[in-house]
């Protein structure tokens, strides 16, 4: 059986000194891990927590990378870039690429591409807002976002992470059950199944207001894989309680 991955998303915190603090904590307390475990680190701190955690467990990812893969795109970063500091995941359409920059189904399969081209595994987030679950549409929101990037990629889905985020949980203190978050992931594997023979292979992971308290039932569930943690991933002792709890 696969082992589960636990992946921190620091979104737009942290400074040298605060990593450097965050990591040292996090090395020291997840050597007997059973899980794969990573963080998504803010793309200037990338050498920095390259250095720190090189030869631990601990692996490092980006939040995002451009759908371009080299040239005139001021502020934009390259897959090939990311690559060039070790990086071994990165996040693609995660809920605040897609709302406050816009980001489409389209742009955010493209962005997979890119990643994979450049040996980088994506973690596709997907996930509905309220307002789409409770108009019913949260397994069609969720298939077209993932089909969007089976479409795109083809037979390397297989590569690929996918993390089930419904937006209404991410931050707001508000986790979706267990029995939520399964559904949806069942959903998604059967998605997957129908497009690659290797789909138990693919880790899909919950996130949204992932915690010490509610991680374990999470990661019992067949179809949970792991857990894409944003806030609780910046408090070491919350951190390490999650990855604790992961088999
Ligand atoms: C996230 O940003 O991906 C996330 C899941 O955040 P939080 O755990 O804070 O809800």
């Amino acid at each position: 059986m696969k082992k589960q991955l636990i992946a921190g998303n620091w979104k737009m915190n942290g400074s040298l000194a605060a990593n450097e603090a965050l990591l040292q904590a996090l090395l020291a307390g997840a050597t007997s891990a059973k899980c794969l475990v990573a963080v998504c680190v803010p793309a200037p701190y990338l050498a920095q927590v390259q250095q720190c955690v090189a030869g631990s467990i601990i692996d490092l990812g980006a939040q995002d990378v451009s759908q371009h893969e080299v040239g005139a795109f001021t502020g934009e970063v390259s897959a090939a870039m990311l690559r060039d500091f070790g990086v071994r995941y990165c996040l693609v359409g995660h809920s605040e690429r897609r709302q406050y920059h816009g980001e489409t189904d389209a742009e955010v399969a493209t962005k997979a591409q890119r990643a994979l081209a450049a040996g980088i595994t994506p973690i596709v987030c997907v996930g509905e807002t309220l307002a789409q679950r409770e108009a019913g549409q949260t397994e069609e929101v969720v298939k077209r976002q993932l089909a969007a990037v089976i479409h795109a990629n083809g037979h390397c889905i297989s590569e690929v992470v996918v993390a089930y985020e419904p937006v209404w949980a991410i931050g707001t203190g508000k986790t979706a059950s267990a029995e939520q978050a399964q559904q949806v992931h069942a959903v998604l594997r059967k998605q997957l199944q129908a497009a690659t023979a290797h789909a138990d292979r693919v880790h899909i992971l919950y996130g949204g207001s992932m915690n010490a308290a509610n991680a374990a039932e999470l990661l019992a569930q067949p179809d949970i894989d792991g857990g894409l943690v944003g806030g609780a991933a910046l408090k070491a002792p919350d951190f390490l309680s999650i990855i604790a709890a992961a088999h």
